[in-house]
């Protein structure tokens, strides 16, 4: 298994499938996409990449982006990882924008769970924020993905002050129904956000405070699981989770790795750059060095990001990776 040297397990990864997103939210690519997607990794390469970390013990690979969806071999990707390669959970993060229509193609080929990006309940501002109309057909595609039953439905929300935290009540509302988590996540510092961040930036924490008043409870999550702190409630179907990149001690659990769109190995969201991989995905025969090659590169993940330190690294927007 992959193990660092503060002791983090690693058995996830998160596979960014193409840098590409035609969304425009505010907070990450408020001018839409500006670059050129062309040297994806193919899906020999990504099953090159998946053999191999799953040979080092990783069992759960999230497949995000850019907007993944807009990958036309996205099903062809999601079945090679599931029935060639063996992974146990594989995972997608999509703004939603096709889903209505792709959901059933994406269970048949294997997809066992989903986040869908969701900042508003309201189309208009659904719209203001992220720059298209597609608030009412994301909220439908959520009740068929639960009648379709993925193994888990999340739902990520950018907490974004005076913008949607006025709707924080209207999503425990969402979720009481509903056998879903949402994730409201605290807006992070890039280097292209600086005057949003500093306008609209908000600790998910005031709210977590909140809901403790309001009898909901921790609720404790997987080796698997993603960053979010999770609470309960008797009376809902649904979680609210919390993402806080800046809370102390956010990094000590880190049990994820990351691999951009062209095969470079991101050690931490907020590092200072990605190690390459790509020339040892070419041929089976280079399995060994390449797993050699990753567990030797672990070493060099940090305790944790700077970001309280107003440090982000090369990290210009979340689209760049998938955060
Ligand atoms: N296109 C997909 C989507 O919309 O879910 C996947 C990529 S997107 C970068 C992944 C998640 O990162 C989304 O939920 C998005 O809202 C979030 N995100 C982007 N920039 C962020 C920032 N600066 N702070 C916090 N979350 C951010």
């Amino acid at each position: 298994m992959l193990v660092d040297t503060y002791s983090r397990k690693f058995k996830y990864l998160r596979l960014s499938l193409t840098e590409k997103c035609n969304f425009k939210c505010s907070y990450c690519l408020p001018n839409g996409y500006q670059g050129c997607s062309s040297r994806n990794l193919t899906l020999d390469e990504i099953v090159h990449l998946a053999s191999a970390f799953k040979e080092l013990g990783i069992e759960k690979i999230r497949l995000t982006g850019g907007e993944p969806t807009l990958r036309p071999d996205l099903c062809k990707i999601i079945q090679a990882l599931k029935e060639d390669v063996g992974i146990q959970q594989v995972a997608l993060t999509t703004n939603g924008f096709r889903l209505e229509q792709d959901l059933l193609r994406l269970k048949s080929a294997g997809l066992d769970s989903l986040n869908i990006s969701l900042d508003s309940l309201q189309a208009d501002k659904f719209k203001q924020i992220c720059g298209v109309d597609k608030c009412e057909s994301i909220k439908r595609s959520i009740d068929l993905a639960l009648a379709l039953d993925f193994r888990s439905i999340k739902l990520n929300c950018v907490l974004l002050k005076d913008v949607n935290d006025d709707e924080f009540l209207d999503f425990v509302e969402f979720v009481k129904s509903r056998h879903i988590s949402i994730r409201l996540i605290e807006l992070m510092r890039t280097g292209d956000n600086r005057a949003y961040f500093e306008k609209h930036h908000l600790p998910v924490s005031e709210l977590q405070q909140r809901l403790l008043q309001m009898d909901w409870r921790p609720y404790a999550s997987n080796l698997l699981g993603g960053p979010a702190k999770e609470l309960s409630h008797a009376g809902s179907k649904g979680r609210m989770g919390f993402i806080s990149p800046y809370s102390k001690d956010f990094c000590s659990d880190c049990n994820r790795l990351r691999v951009s769109s062209t095969g470079g190995l991101r050690l931490c969201l907020f590092g200072q750059g990605d190690a390459p991989l790509r020339h040892l995905l070419q041929t089976p025969e280079d399995r060994d060095s390449l797993k050699e090659h990753i567990a030797e590169l672990l070493k060099f993940k940090p305790r944790g990001h700077r970001l309280h330190e107003n440090i982000y690294g090369n990290m210009h927007s979340l689209s760049a990776i998938g955060g």
